[in-house]
């Protein structure tokens, strides 16, 4: 996918950037001139994620680990980003993840997993980081918060009680953290992604025997999605593009899942 947006000067957090969405997000910022933080709990994944994106982008890429549940983790990750590129215009929270459990059994243990790796993450990160995307949106006009959000957030999903309610959360964060933020120039959006076709999505959809194509027949158009078209509507939102748009939730979904009463198709 080629560079649709110029970030050229602009640095760039993205949470969970090693792997599946965020190595795709990290990568297009990187195309479109972005210097990249990537940050997630191993140190040496993240080192093979940055090469993949200085081979694919000659972009600069520094790497930092943390885990991003834990608050004085994600502060001193702001902090080193800033110590080492100097600034910050744009965090993407990224690092989510699913646990799958009934809510008649789920464990406190998975409902607070869920919350903290989705929800809580996003909190400590975007606090940390508002200082310095205030001081670099008094440069430059603005600067950006992109939460990454699932449809689980807008619709449920049975089986990810935890899940959904972090996200729908984290969209709810996203709205107030606009209105608290806009006056200083600091535009926060999310995108909720659909179904995507992240490389560990493939693997864990081949050994559960997730009929992918089928569950797509429900969405107008019939396939998953690829991550770098969730990492583009990213781009987007953190863009000059959106310059009037926050405290909003992009879908990048596939499409409205509407039921119908008769055959429609030709
Ligand atoms: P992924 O597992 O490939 O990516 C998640 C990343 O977060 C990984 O790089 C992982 O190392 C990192 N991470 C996990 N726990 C962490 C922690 N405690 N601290 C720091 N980093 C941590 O999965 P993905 O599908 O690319 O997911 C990325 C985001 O997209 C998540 O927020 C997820 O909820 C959301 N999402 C994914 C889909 C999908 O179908 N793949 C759909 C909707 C939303």
């Amino acid at each position: 996918m080629g560079a649709t947006f110029d970030f050229a000067g602009k640095i760039v957090l993205v949470t969970g950037g090693g792997s599946g969405i965020g190595l795709a997000t990290a990568t297009e910022f990187a195309r479109a001139g972005a210097k990249v933080a990537i940050a997630g709990r191993k140190a040496d994944r993240l080192e093979t994620a940055a090469a993949k994106i200085r081979e694919a982008t000659g972009g600069e890429v520094f790497c930092v680990a943390a885990d991003v549940r834990n608050m004085e983790q994600c502060q001193a990750l702001i902090a080193a980003v800033v110590a080492h590129y100097g600034r910050l215009d744009v965090l993407v929270n990224n690092a989510g993840g699913a646990r799958h459990a009934a809510l008649r059994n789920a464990s406190l243990e998975t409902w607070r997993q869920d919350l903290s790796l989705n929800l809580d993450s996003a909190f400590f990160c975007a606090q940390a980081a508002y200082p310095h995307l205030k001081a670099a949106a008094a440069e430059t006009g603005q600067t950006a918060v992109v939460n990454i959000s699932s449809l689980a957030g807008n619709n449920g999903t049975m089986g990810c009680g935890a899940y959904s309610a972090a996200k729908a959360g984290l969209q709810m964060l996203t709205r107030v953290a606009a209105a608290e933020w806009g006056p200083k120039g600091i535009r926060v959006n999310a995108v909720a992604a659909g179904m995507i076709a992240t490389p560990l999505a493939k693997a864990n959809w081949a050994k559960t025997g997730f009929d992918a194509a089928r569950a797509c027949t429900a969405f107008p158009l019939r396939r998953p999605g690829e991550p770098e078209e969730v990492a583009q509507a990213v781009l987007f939102m953190a863009s000059s593009s959106a310059s009037y748009i926050t405290g909003e939730t992009l879908i990048v979904g596939g499409g409205p899942q509407i039921k119908g009463m008769i055959d429609t198709d030709d």
